[in-house]
């Protein structure tokens, strides 16, 4: 059985415990590889490692940080095959989604910042002829970076890839459901000629490995995505020795559907923002609202187009469009819901129960993307986050009812309005309590743009500068002259 390896100072090291978790592949249900069982031992040798690489990595031209940073996204790009089909066994996404949209983007992510460094400037405020000032912008030291199962590589390489070229030195933690990309980045890396220790890459399960990270005095900063009780957690820990936070958590995100929108092109999307990734995408729309002239036509539409198109089963199949639930615990979560969207009323229009492919699939964790409608705006099913394929929809009347519903949960991550009456999006955009919002389009990323959510979607922005703020202490220098 395949065993995974730490990544730590330059070198594929196995835990020091010996200790190994099972890691599944949940297409099948079985056990495929083994994933180290860190601990706050490993995590130890992994900071010393980052803390002794520091001094040079951050002196590092960042010319030198940057072609470092394009060589691995071009040894990402020339293996992506490869990676493509172990994000699939890992996570259970349809491989033509792993190829084509996931490892695209995560050799974007390290391309994107790998240069974005060489153009990254601070500020200068002269007071008149009396004084400048002028902002130098360090990096942090060694920080930690956390993130979770459903986009792995994708997610990983966005917070590392900015931590790195900032001039940090990192401990970095994938998830212990789907650690397999992290690990093969790992040899990536080695090969690109990364300097050892500026990039460490611990193992194991979120309460020892992740919180070790989060209580270690000298990791300065934690990049954190994940769920909001994780991210709360690592908060309250973190808080009182001041670390620098960044926390991109979860979201319930709706879709309010106008009756004036370009209604082939809102439906086409919605299918994909509803169901893409089996619905394990935190960006995705989980409460549809349609105006009530539209409704009728829309569920007719939504649920023939969903029940005829999105093939469950064998992720490596071309034809699947919805591929396997990540993990026996997150199956059997999703299909709790769908027992609760019953108890509290809901009428499932379609799917609303686990599919059993047929063969060598037979045992993994597939489920019926499911629409659900009949249900109040503040039940728990409308109100607590599923991250599965499953779907509300509600009618509304008015654009102050569509945003009441709207932002009448904990979360404010994304959303999304459909509607060719731009004073109506523009108002709507700007009322709507969320960190991105899409007008007629769903998941469209500029690498550039601000990203991160409100209230319990999170604290602070990824992307872009952002990111590179984050990674980065201001230090302001005042000189009279
Ligand atoms: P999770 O919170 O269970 O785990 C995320 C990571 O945190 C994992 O690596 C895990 O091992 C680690 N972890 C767990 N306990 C920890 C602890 N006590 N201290 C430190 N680290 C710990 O989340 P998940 O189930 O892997 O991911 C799904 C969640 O992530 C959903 O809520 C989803 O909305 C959210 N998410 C948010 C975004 C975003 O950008 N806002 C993106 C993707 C996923």
């Amino acid at each position: 059985m395949q065993k995974i390896a730490n990544y730590i100072n330059g070198a594929l090291i196995e835990p020091t415990s010996k200790q190994y978790i099972d890691n599944y592949n949940p297409s099948t249900g079985t056990v495929y590889s083994l994933c180290p069982d860190s601990d706050e031992r490993d995590v130890e040798l992994a900071y010393q490692a980052a803390e002794a690489a520091f001094e040079d990595w951050s002196n590092t031209p960042t010319e030198k940080r940057s072609r470092i940073m394009v060589r691995i996204s071009e040894l990402l790009e020339r293996d992506i095959d490869k990676f493509a089909m172990a994000e699939t066994i890992d996570q259970g996404k349809p491989l033509w989604l792993s190829k084509n949209g996931e490892m695209p983007r995560a050799i974007s992510n390290i391309r994107f910042f790998g240069t974005a460094i060489e153009h990254f400037a601070s500020e200068a405020h002269p007071m008149g002829n009396h004084a400048i000032n002028y902002t130098l912008r360090t990096p942090i030291g060694v920080v930690g970076c956390i993130s979770p199962w459903n986009l792995p590589l994708y997610l990983f390489t966005w917070k590392i890839a900015p931590a790195i070229a900032a001039g940090n030195c990192v401990v970095a933690k994938p998830s212990e459901v789907t650690p397999y990309t992290a690990y093969l980045l790992s040899e990536i890396c080695m090969e690109a000629g990364l300097p050892a220790g500026v990039l460490n890459i611990v193992h194991g399960l979120g309460p020892k490995v992740g919180s070790a990270l989060t209580v270690h005095p000298k990791i300065k900063a934690i990049s954190f995505t994940g769920g909001t009780k994780t991210g709360a957690e690592i908060a309250r820990v973190a808080a009182p020795m001041f670390k620098k936070l960044s926390l991109e958590l979860g979201g319930k995100n709706p879709n309010i559907i106008f009756a004036d929108c370009d209604f082939d092109k809102m439906l086409n999307e919605t299918v994909r923002s509803s169901f893409l990734n089996q619905g394990e995408i935190c960006l995705c729309g989980s409460r549809i609202f349609v105006e009530r002239p539209i409704y009728d036509k829309f569920k007719a539409a939504f649920v023939e187009k969903v029940k005829s198109e999105l093939v469950v089963g064998n992720p490596l199949d071309a034809k699947t469009k919805t591929g396997a639930i990540v993990s026996k615990m997150h199956f059997e979560k999703v299909l709790s819901y769908i027992e609760l969207a019953k108890e509290e009323g809901g009428t499932i229009l379609c799917g609303g129960h686990a599919v059993k492919p047929e063969g060598e699939c037979a045992n993994g964790w597939y489920i019926a993307p499911t629409i659900i409608e009949g249900l109040s705006y503040d039940c728990r099913t409308n109100q607590e986050e599923i991250f599965g394929p499953v779907v509300t929809i509600t009618p509304f009347d008015t654009d102050e009812e569509a945003l009441m519903m709207a932002n009448s949960t904990e979360y404010g991550l994304a959303s999304t309005i459909w509607t060719e009456n731009l004073t109506r999006a523009h108002k709507m955009a700007a009322e709507i309590k969320a960190g991105i919002v899409w007008i007629n389009c769903w998941l469209l990323r500029d690498l550039r743009t601000p990203f991160g959510g409100v209230k319990s979607s999170g604290v602070g922005r990824e992307g872009g500068l952002e990111a590179l703020r984050f990674f980065t202490e201001a230090k302001n220098v005042c000189v009279k002259l």
